[in-house]
């Protein structure tokens, strides 16, 4: 079995080895490569001490990622490699980092120190593969399972829970059943993981092809960090468009929109708000009067208490807090939503609506075909640069000033008004046109 290893990890192996020392590549590339995927960085690891290491590569630029730790950066043709020594980890008092970590020349105790078997792996051009720990049968099998006694591993490192769901998630595998169960039943652990962290793997967790599965079957682990999704567990919705309770319907939502992290979140989030919202009708069918704006306030919590940034938590809250508004294919209408919301919010909303309408049993396929239109509608659009902004139109204060309106507030109001008449189809965005709207007295009495 080979593994292509690109030009500029192939001399960092050959000047290691050169000098005597012991180098493969390791991990996720390993792992990436033998399943066929594009591996996002080539990590190696090698004998050679990091004093060592810094004196092979002295004619090459090298960054002193983590000394501590062993890595040096290697900037090889412009490709920044990190190159770590063999290590051990000593004890983890504070179930997340080592308190100390020891170098070791032997490459089957620092495969021992990794997390699960289909990262345990490592790779020599020449000698081939080193599978000390069954990867690669658990890669066949498509299995997350923990290097060594599963309970021990997420006690050192609680993030590693998560971790699991992130690559099930992420390559759609399961998770073993003894390092399931032991990621169920350790996962106070999580309690004691920087918020960040968890945050950065929540995410690729969500935006995995596996995502509903591992969300569904491990929602327990979720609820530690978000307990907000409790309630909508087995949530009934009596209502002829929802068979499915709200949790289900949320997880087939997120599996129905792009693996985006701002989509996924949103839709994640989107009916958090229902179960105390919820109302029944004289005809018991329920409602959830609303619960956008109810889920809105639970979703700025969440995701600050996640730390996300504010970019991205600002395009979830919107995307949630508007998850319901009609999105007719009407021009008027749809210039309206673009005023509120801006074209890429709008698009956005686009992606969230069709999702929640693909996440519902029975399938409103009438729905998502009135979607496609009003999709069609905002292209063109677009594409004609209609106007929906201020700044879109073809006049400007200064304009108004010239043509008398007197300055102040009054040259905003009838800005807006001269906004509002092309938007609703009444003035064309000409600056003729718009004077002569402007002179007819627009601005009232
Ligand atoms: P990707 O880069 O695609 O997210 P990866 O497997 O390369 O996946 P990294 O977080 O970059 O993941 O870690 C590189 C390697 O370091 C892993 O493959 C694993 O062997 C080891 N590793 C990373 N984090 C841990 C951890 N918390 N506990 C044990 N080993 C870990
Ligand atoms: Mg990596």
């Amino acid at each position: 079995m080979d593994i292509s290893i690109p030009p500029q990890v192939d001399d960092i192996l050959r000047k290691l080895t050169g000098n005597g020392q012991e180098a493969c590549v390791v991990g996720g590339c390993v792992r990436d490569s033998l399943l066929g995927r594009k591996p996002n960085d080539w990590d190696v690891a090698t004998s050679s001490r990091p004093e060592e290491t810094k004196r092979i590569f002295a004619g090459t630029p090298t960054i002193e990622t983590g000394l501590k730790h062993g890595t040096v950066t290697v900037l090889s043709g412009g490709m920044p490699v990190e190159v770590t020594t063999y290590r051990v980890d000593g004890a983890y008092s504070d179930g997340r980092h080592p308190d100390a970590v020891a170098f070791t020349g032997s490459l089957k105790e620092d495969l021992a120190r990794r997390d699960f078997t289909i990262n345990a792996l490592a790779y020599r051009p020449g000698s081939g593969l080193v599978d000390l720990f069954g990867g690669r049968d658990d890669l066949a099998g498509r299995r997350i399972r923990c290097v060594g006694e599963a309970d021990r591993r997420f006690r050192e490192d609680g993030l590693r829970i998560l971790r699991a769901l992130r690559f099930a998630s992420v390559l759609g595998f399961s998770i073993e059943q003894e390092t399931a169960a032991a990621a169920l039943r350790n996962r106070e652990l999580l309690d004691r993981i920087a918020k960040e962290r968890i945050q950065a793997e929540f995410t690729k967790l969500l935006c995995g092809k596996g995502a509903a599965k591992i969300l569904r079957e491990y929602r327990e682990i979720i609820a530690r960090f978000i307990p907000e999704i409790r309630p909508a567990f087995g949530f009934e919705q009596h209502n002829p468009h929802h068979s499915f309770d709200v949790w289900e319907h949320t997880l087939r939502c997120v599996d129905a929109v792009e693996p985006e992290p701002a989509l996924r979140l949103a839709v994640f989030l989107h009916d958090l708000g229902k179960p105390s919202c919820y109302s029944r009708d004289a005809d018991g069918v329920g409602h959830f009067y609303g619960h956008a704006a109810a889920g809105g306030e639970l979703a700025r919590k969440i995701l600050a208490r996640l730390r996300y940034d504010k970019k991205t938590a600002g395009t979830v809250l919107t995307l949630v807090k508007c998850h319901d508004q009609p999105l007719p294919p009407d021009e008027r209408l749809l210039r309206r939503r673009l005023n509120k919301l801006g074209e890429k919010n709008l698009r956005l909303l686009f992606r969230v609506a069709a999702a929640d309408t693909k996440g519902k049993s029975p399938a409103d396929r009438a729905r998502l075909a009135s979607l496609r239109k009003a999709e069609a509608v905002l292209e063109t659009l677009l594409a004609r640069n209609a106007c929906f902004s201020l700044g879109g139109l073809a006049v400007n204060g200064g304009d108004l000033l010239k043509i008398g309106v007197p300055e102040g507030t009054e040259v905003g109001r009838t800005l807006r008004a001269l906004l509002d008449a092309v938007m609703d189809g009444k003035c064309p965005n000409s600056k003729e046109a718009l004077l002569a709207y402007a002179r007819k007295g627009v601005t009232g009495p």
